[in-house]
């Protein structure tokens, strides 16, 4: 098999697809404002194309794939792109903000998916709703609740953002003790229209102190490829990590690729440069050079755009598109 490789002998055998850049919520540090506007839906996928593109990715070695948004729930024809996705021969998994899970689970353990990423950024209802403009707290947390019975591995995505989570650290590692849950706290990343700075970016080594002034903590084992650092409370069911894009990159051992709502390929969360797929291939033309040339272009670390002296990067500096619109 021709391997996905790039310059810097980079296998890639993770595709992460954007479905969608709607959603149901409006994260303060994910969506530029109420204004925003959605891509028309002629611009979108559709289930087909989504096929299409995955299964040519799989025939090129990719070996899991990651469905993501915007809001992936939210599409109205999310189960047929799941159904259709099932059956790659890959491990098929999700992002999600939760709150839509239980109208899907049964089917999406019938089609295979083993584990699922739900994003919680706190614990307070009243902090959730200041951060999602929305009222769902609970059905977030009974959403959560409904995957661990299921016997899905569910992690929870935290978006560490300075000044918003260090009092609730202690609380989320604490859940990792008595549920088997895998929190991730995540470095707050630039994105357009997020209102990024660098003073906002509570760091892994931060985090770590505030949890050893309560916790005793274990270092895990960390995958090869894993972009997150993982630690446990000895004894815990579940267990704690940072991902540590901004003070710590893991980009030497990177082994993901995306693709936009709109079908452009990233060859990296901040990488300035797409490269369109969907026209091509609603034109019937050949993309596997494009996704070479892609690859071929990816450069050594956080898209050559910065690096991890956050301290001194300049948000206005970074040319990117929104996360909502990139796909997390
Ligand atoms: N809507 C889904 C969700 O919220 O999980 C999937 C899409 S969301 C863009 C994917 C992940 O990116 C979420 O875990 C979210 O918390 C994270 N995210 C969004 N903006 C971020 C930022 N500026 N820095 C770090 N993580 C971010
Ligand atoms: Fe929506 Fe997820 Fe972004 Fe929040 S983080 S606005 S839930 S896409």
């Amino acid at each position: 098999m021709i391997k996905l490789e790039d310059s810097y002998k980079r296998v890639h055998d993770y595709l992460r697809i954007s479905i969608t850049d709607n959603c149901n919520f409006r994260c303060t540090y994910c969506m530029p404002d109420e204004s925003y506007e959605f891509l028309p839906p002629s611009h979108l996928m559709t289930p087909d194309e989504i096929f299409q593109l995955a299964k040519t990715f799989v025939e090129l070695g990719v070996k899991k794939i990651r469905i993501t948004g915007g809001e992936p729930l939210v599409r109205k024809d999310f189960l047929e792109i799941m159904e259709k996705l099932s059956e790659l021969p890959v491990e098929l998994t999700l992002t999600t903000n939760g709150v839509l899970i239980d109208k899907y689970l049964d089917d999406l353990i019938a089609m295979g998916v083993r584990s699922i990423n739900i994003s919680l950024d706190t614990l307070n209802p009243i902090k959730f709703h200041q951060i999602t403009k929305r009222n769902q707290f609970h059905k977030v947390l009974q959403n959560i609740q409904l995957c661990l019975k299921a016997g899905i591995l569910t992690k929870i995505n935290v978006v560490a953002v300075k000044g918003e989570v260090e009092k609730e650290i202690h609380s989320f590692i604490h859940l990792t003790e008595i549920y088997p849950l895998h929190v991730r706290f995540i470095e707050f990343m630039p994105f357009d229209g997020n209102h990024w700075d660098s003073q906002k970016v509570l760091s892994a080594s931060e985090m770590m102190q505030i949890a050893m002034e309560h916790y005793e903590v274990v270092k895990l084992k960390d995958e090869v490829h894993e972009t997150a650092r993982k630690f446990q409370v000895k004894g815990s069911k579940g267990s704690f990590a940072f991902i540590t894009t901004m003070s710590n990159h893991f980009c030497f051992e990177c082994n993901r690729m995306r693709i936009t709502a709109d079908g452009k390929m990233k060859n990296c969360l901040f990488d300035k440069n797409e490269l369109d797929l969907l026209t091509p291939l609603r034109n019937n033309e050949p993309i596997l050079s494009v996704i070479r040339e892609s690859l071929k272009n990816k450069k050594p670390f956080l898209g050559g755009q910065f690096t991890n002296e956050f301290e001194k990067t300049d948000a206005h500096a970074i040319v990117n598109r929104s996360m909502i619109k990139i796909g997390g």
